[in-house]
């Protein structure tokens, strides 16, 4: 199973990305042949400035490698040292309809929110679907949110080979991940970034303890029966086993728990939960030249896998010379 996932650079990663995305995407290194890509050119439609977003995508690769992404097993590279695939969304952008773009939720989502709109934004689902249709894939995970794009990435390869007469690309189908919990954030809203009530999971030990401090907590006395359907309690869920979750309801339910007693546990517990993760990343980014030929090791086995198809594209395309180097008959 070829399984094929794109990961955005957009800034430090918190504990709702690692539980919510980063440990499953490594997980599926192990359910097949996994191609992960750092998603620069994507983030064109939202960062402008480069060296933020070299920035970003090179800690994005630490931490993918720090969180157990092995590449000698999985395929890495960044999508940007890739640039066929610029050449394959132009060809697919071509019999993709305006229509089909227009009713995108990520662009319909803009224009009702009155925000300018650039033409990137819109045919950011045609690039997706060459990022996809460039390998053939049988199957794609991805979540909930993202089923429409996969359903027009079906439908811009119908299109190219009804257009072309010819089966150049697959139809691959959507393997929809489980959903996973959502982890709620400090102030109790999901964890986001845009809501700045995270906790990074890199984060130094007096940032950490800082944002572990200001969860958000009623203010039920010592003594009193505590609610454990709270995000100070879902956030210590995640760093505990069954058997420990158990025993700390039926103290909450008891009363005499304090909440700072839970919140110098969960911040122990994050801590160490996280350790080995991030001296992996300080010692990855102490030899960023190893990162960087992972990279490029990446994009050599990525582009093994892509040439054929693009090759295959161009032809029933009637893009360059014919194959063999012969003329067409007059
Ligand atoms: P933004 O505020 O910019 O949307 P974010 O913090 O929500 O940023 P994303 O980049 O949107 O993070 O999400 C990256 C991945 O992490 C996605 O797969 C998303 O589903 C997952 N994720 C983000 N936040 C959470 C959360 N609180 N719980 C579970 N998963 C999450
Ligand atoms: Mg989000």
């Amino acid at each position: 199973m070829r399984i094929l996932s794109g990961i955005q650079p957009s800034g430090e990663p918190h504990i709702g990305n690692y539980f919510g995305a980063m440990r499953q995407h490594v997980e599926l290194q192990e359910r097949g042949e996994a191609i992960f890509f750092l998603a620069d050119y994507h983030s064109m439609t939202t960062i402008r400035d480069a060296a933020e977003r070299r920035r970003f995508t090179l800690e994005l690769a630490l931490d993918y490698l720090a969180c157990g992404l092995d590449p000698k097993r999985a395929i890495l590279y960044r999508q940007s040292d890739l640039p066929e695939l610029c050449e394959l969304a132009w060809i697919l952008s071509t019999v993709t309809p305006m229509g089909l773009l227009e009713r995108a939720h990520s662009y319909k989502d803009k224009i009702a929110a009155g925000v300018p709109v650039y033409h990137g934004l819109l045919a950011y689902p045609v690039l997706m679907a060459a990022d996809i249709l460039i390998y053939n894939p049988d199957i794609v995970p991805v979540g909930q949110d993202q089923k429409q794009h996969l359903e027009m990435t079906r439908d811009i390869a119908g299109a190219f080979n009804h257009t072309y007469g010819r089966e150049v690309f697959k139809l691959p189908e959507a393997m929809i991940l489980e959903e996973v919990a959502v982890v709620p954030g400090t102030d109790g809203r999901k964890m986001s970034k845009s809501y700045a009530n995270t906790i990074r999971m890199f984060a130094p030990e007096a940032e950490l303890k800082k944002a572990v401090m200001g969860i958000v907590t009623d203010s039920t006395p010592v003594d009193r029966p505590k609610d454990t359907a709270t995000a100070l309690f879902q956030l210590w869920s995640l760093f505990a086993t069954p058997a420990e979750r158990e025993a700390l309801c039926a103290r909450a339910r008891a009363g005499g728990l304090g909440y700072g007693e839970v919140k110098k546990d969960l911040l122990a517990r994050i801590w160490g939960y996280f350790a080995p993760l991030r001296e992996r990343r300080a010692e990855l980014a102490r030899h960023k030249g190893d990162v960087e030929d992972a990279l490029a090791d990446g994009v050599r086995r990525a582009r093994a896998l892509a040439q054929p198809v693009l090759d295959a594209a161009r032809d029933a395309a009637g893009l360059g010379p014919a194959p063999g180097g012969s003329l067409p008959e007059p």
